[in-house]
C-alpha cells in the first residue's frame, strides 16, 4: 500500500479522499490555488503545495506542476478526484512515466472513453446496446443535419468531448437544427476546446441508470449495483438514488454484466461508471463510461457498505478486489442531493458569495454530509458552486426519503442563494415520492417544484422583529460602537422610554413598520393591525420563543446584508431599514440588464435601436461555462450595447441601455 498520496483536486472530493486515506494510515498532500489558500482540503491534508492562480487553467489543470508537487513531496500516487485532470489521458501517462501511480484506469482506457463517439464505436463492437445515432468524423453541418433528418426528430446534439451536460442541445425540428448546432458548438468549444458533435435519437422518457463497476489487475471485474440519476436539470444530476426503484434482479444482472463487458472491452482498471439510458419498455442503451469516481458514489457506498475510495487505493496498489460478484450485497436505500449555490428560479444561474452562516444537519448513521467548505468560506466564480452533497440512508426508499426531506429542511445556509428549497420541494413532491422517474421529471413537474416556500409573514415577522431587538440588546453592552446598537440608532428608541421600540424591516421585497412594546414578561409586537404576544430570549444565536403556549427554537444568522431567522417552518430573510439610510433598495426593479455574474459576452441578438417585446432575448453571455440569455424586462427599445462579443464583464455591470416603452 502507498505511504503517501497527493490529491490533485479541491473541495469536497479532495476532503473525501483525504478522509479515507487517513483511516488507512496513508499520508496526504493537498494542492491549492490562490483562491484556496485557506480551504478545508488544505487544512485537512498533512501537507499542501501551492500550484498557482485561482483560475483552474492556471492551477488545478496544470499537469506538470501537480506532478512536480507529487515528486517533491515523495508521494507514491496521485488521486485525481473527478473533474479537472481525472479523465486526462496525457496526465495519467505522464504520471506513469515519472513513476507515480495514477489512481485510476490506464491512459489507454481513458483515451478510449474520452470521446463519446469513439466510445460508442468500441461499445457497439463489444455488443453493448447503443442509442441509434451518428458518431462519424464528417462534421459538415449539412451532414449532421442530414443524419438528424434521417433519424427523425427529436434528436440530441452532444459534444463528443463533453461532460456535465455542457455542449448538449435537444432539437425538436429541422428548422431549429442549424441554430442549435451553432450554440452547442460554441459551448463545447469554450468548455472543452473541441466542438466535434454527435447526433443521437432523443428518447423522450428514459431513465438514467448507471452501473458502478470496478476492475483490478488480476482479471476480476464486478458491478456494485446501480444508481438512478434520472432527476436532472440541464442534463445535470440533481438527486441520485440507489438502488434504482423498480429494478428487477434480472435486469440488474443484465445491465451489470453489460457494464462489466464494457469495462473489459477497454481493459479497464479501478472505479468506473457505465451510464445507460433505460427506456420505458426495459431496453437499455449505453450512453458513456466515466473513467473515474463519480460525484454520486456515496449512494453506492451507503447501500453496499463499502468505501469506494478504499477500493480505488487497494486496486491501484496492486491488491485484488475486496469482493467477488456474489459477495456484493445491497442493503436499504440511499439518496444524494447536491446542494448548490445557484438560483433555481433563474434557470439555475450559478451564484457566488460568502457562506455567512452554514449549519448542515447533524451527521449520523443515516445522514452524511460530504463538503469542502466551512462557514465563512467563499463560493467563488472560479470553481463549481457545489456547497455539499447531502446523503441519507435507511432501510427502505420511503424511510430514506423521509430522512432526506427532514435533513434538507434542517440545512441552513445564508450568504448566497441556494437550491435547498428547490431540493426540498422536489424530494417531497408526490411524483418523486411515488418514484415516477425519468429524465424529464423536473421539466414536467415544474409547477410542483418551482414555487417559493409559502411564507406566513403574519407569523414570521413578529418573530424576526423580536429576534432583531434581542440581538441589538445583546450587542449593546459589549460593543457600544456597534452600528446595530440602539444607542447609535435614531429609530425612535429613547433612553427614558425603553419599553417601546420601533423598527422597520425589509422582508420579501417589502418594508414593514413594527412596534414592540416590552413588558416585564412579554413583548407585544404590532405589525400593521396584527398584534402578537411573545416571550423569549436569545441564547447566542438560538432564539427561544413562546407564543400562546407554543414553544419553539430558531436560529438567528447574521449575513452580509441582514439576517436570516431559521424556524422549523422555514427561513425568513430580512434586514433592518435604518431611517437615515432611507430607501434601501437602490437598484430596485429595472434589473435583468446587468450581468448576473462575471463572464464573457458571446453574442448580441438584436441591433441597437430595435424595438422589442418583453422577454425578447437580447444577448447571450457565458459564465462558468454555461450560456445565459439576457432578455428584455418589458417592451422597449435597445439603445446601445456597452460590450461586444468576447468582452469580459464583471457581475453587476450594466450591459446595455434600454428604454422601456411608454405605458
Ligand atoms: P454528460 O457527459 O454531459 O453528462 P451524457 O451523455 O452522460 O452527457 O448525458 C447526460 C444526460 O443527458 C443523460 O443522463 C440523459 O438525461 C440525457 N441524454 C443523453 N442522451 C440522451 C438521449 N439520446 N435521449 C434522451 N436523453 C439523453
Amino acid at each position: 500500500m502507498f505511504n503517501k498520496i497527493l490529491i490533485a483536486n479541491r473541495g469536497e472530493i479532495a476532503c473525501r479522499v483525504i478522509k479515507t486515506a487517513r483511516q488507512m494510515g496513508i499520508a496526504t498532500v493537498a494542492v491549492y490555488s490562490d483562491a484556496d489558500r485557506d480551504a478545508l482540503h488544505v487544512h485537512m491534508a498533512d501537507e499542501a503545495i501551492h500550484i498557482g492562480a485561482a483560475p483552474a487553467r492556471e492551477s488545478y489543470l496544470l499537469a506538470d506542476r501537480i506532478l512536480a508537487a507529487a515528486l517533491s513531496t515523495h508521494a507514491d500516487a496521485i488521486h485525481p478526484g473527478y473533474g479537472f485532470l481525472s479523465e486526462n489521458a496525457a496526465f495519467a501517462r505522464a504520471c506513469a512515466e515519472q513513476g507515480v501511480v495514477f489512481i485510476g484506469p490506464p491512459a489507454a482506457a481513458i483515451e478510449a472513453m474520452g470521446s463519446k463517439s469513439a466510445a460508442k464505436r468500441i461499445m457497439g463492437e463489444a455488443g453493448v446496446p447503443l442509442v441509434p445515432g451518428y458518431h462519424g468524423d464528417d462534421q459538415d453541418p449539412a451532414v449532421l443535419q442530414q443524419a438528424a433528418d434521417a433519424m427523425g426528430y427529436p434528436v440530441l446534439l452532444k459534444a463528443t468531448a463533453g461532460g456535465g451536460g455542457k455542449g448538449m442541445r435537444q432539437v425538436w425540428s429541422a428548422q431549429e437544427f442549424e441554430q442549435a448546432l451553432a450554440a452547442a458548438r460554441r459551448e463545447a468549444m469554450s468548455g472543452f476546446g473541441d466542438d466535434t458533435m454527435l447526433v443521437e435519437k432523443y428518447l423522450t422518457r428514459p431513465r438514467h441508470v448507471e452501473l458502478q463497476v470496478f476492475c483490478d489487475n488480476h482479471g476480476n471485474g464486478v458491478y456494485l449495483a446501480e444508481r438512478d440519476c434520472s432527476v436532472q436539470r440541464r442534463h445535470q444530476k440533481v438527486i441520485e438514488e440507489a438502488p434504482a426503484p423498480g429494478m428487477s434482479e434480472a435486469l440488474r444482472r443484465e445491465m451489470g454484466e453489460a457494464a462489466v463487458t464494457a469495462a473489459r472491452a477497454i481493459d479497464y482498471r479501478g472505479a468506473g461508471t457505465v451510464e445507460f439510458l433505460l427506456d420505458e419498455d426495459g431496453s437499455f442503451y449505453f450512453m458513456e463510461m466515466n473513467t473515474r469516481l463519480q460525484v454520486e458514489h456515496p449512494v453506492t457506498e451507503m447501500i453496499t457498505g463499502q468505501d469506494l475510495v478504499q477500493w480505488q487505493l487497494q486496486v491501484a496498489s496492486g491488491a485484488p478486489l475486496p469482493l467477488l460478484q456474489e459477495q456484493v450485497r445491497i442493503n436499504g436505500h440511499a439518496f444524494e442531493a447536491r446542494v448548490y449555490a445557484e438560483d433555481p428560479d433563474n434557470d439555475f444561474l450559478p451564484a457566488t458569495g460568502t457562506l455567512d452562516f452554514l449549519q448542515p444537519p447533524e451527521e449520523s448513521a443515516h445522514v452524511r454530509v460530504d463538503t469542502g467548505v466551512r462557514q465563512g468560506d467563499e463560493v467563488s466564480v472560479y470553481y463549481d458552486p457545489m456547497i455539499a452533497k447531502l446523503i441519507v440512508w435507511d432501510e427502505s426508499r420511503e424511510r430514506a426519503l423521509q430522512r432526506l426531506g427532514t435533513a434538507l429542511a434542517e440545512y441552513r445556509i445564508s450568504g448566497t442563494v441556494t437550491n435547498l428549497d428547490f431540493l426540498y420541494n422536489l424530494a417531497t413532491s408526490r411524483p418523486f415520492v411515488e418514484a415516477e422517474l425519468d429524465t424529464g421529471f423536473i421539466e414536467r413537474h415544474g409547477e410542483l417544484i418551482f414555487h417559493e416556500r409559502h411564507q406566513d409573514l403574519a407569523r414570521e415577522l413578529p418573530l424576526a422583529a423580536l429576534a432583531l431587538l434581542l440581538q441589538k440588546q445583546a450587542d449593546t453592552p459589549v460593543r457600544p460602537q456597534d452600528p446595530y446598537s440602539p444607542w447609535q440608532s435614531n429609530n425612535g428608541w429613547r433612553m427614558n422610554e425603553p419599553h417601546l421600540h420601533r423598527l422597520t424591516l425589509h422582508c420579501h421585497q417589502q418594508e414593514y413598520r413594527v412596534e414592540i412594546e416590552q413588558q416585564s414578561e412579554a413583548y407585544i409586537v404590532r405589525v400593521a393591525d396584527e398584534e402578537s404576544r411573545l416571550s423569549g430570549h436569545l441564547d447566542g444565536d438560538i432564539l427561544h420563543v413562546e407564543r400562546d403556549g407554543h414553544r419553539q427554537r430558531g436560529t438567528l444568522a447574521r449575513t452580509h446584508d441582514g439576517y436570516t431567522l431559521y424556524m422549523p417552518e422555514g427561513a425568513c430573510h430580512f434586514r433592518e431599514v435604518m431611517p437615515d439610510t432611507g430607501e434601501a433598495d437602490a437598484n430596485g426593479a429595472g434589473g435583468g440588464l446587468s450581468a448576473p455574474m462575471n463572464g464573457t459576452i458571446v453574442t448580441l441578438l438584436v441591433e441597437p435601436g430595435t424595438e422589442v417585446q418583453a422577454d425578447t432575448p437580447l444577448l447571450v453571455m457565458e459564465a462558468m461555462k454555461m450560456e445565459h440569455t439576457i432578455r428584455a424586462p418589458g417592451a422597449g427599445v435597445v439603445q446601445t450595447f456597452y460590450y461586444q462579443p468576447g468582452d469580459l464583464v464583471d457581475g453587476g455591470a450594466e450591459l446595455l441601455n434600454f428604454t422601456p416603452a411608454e405605458e
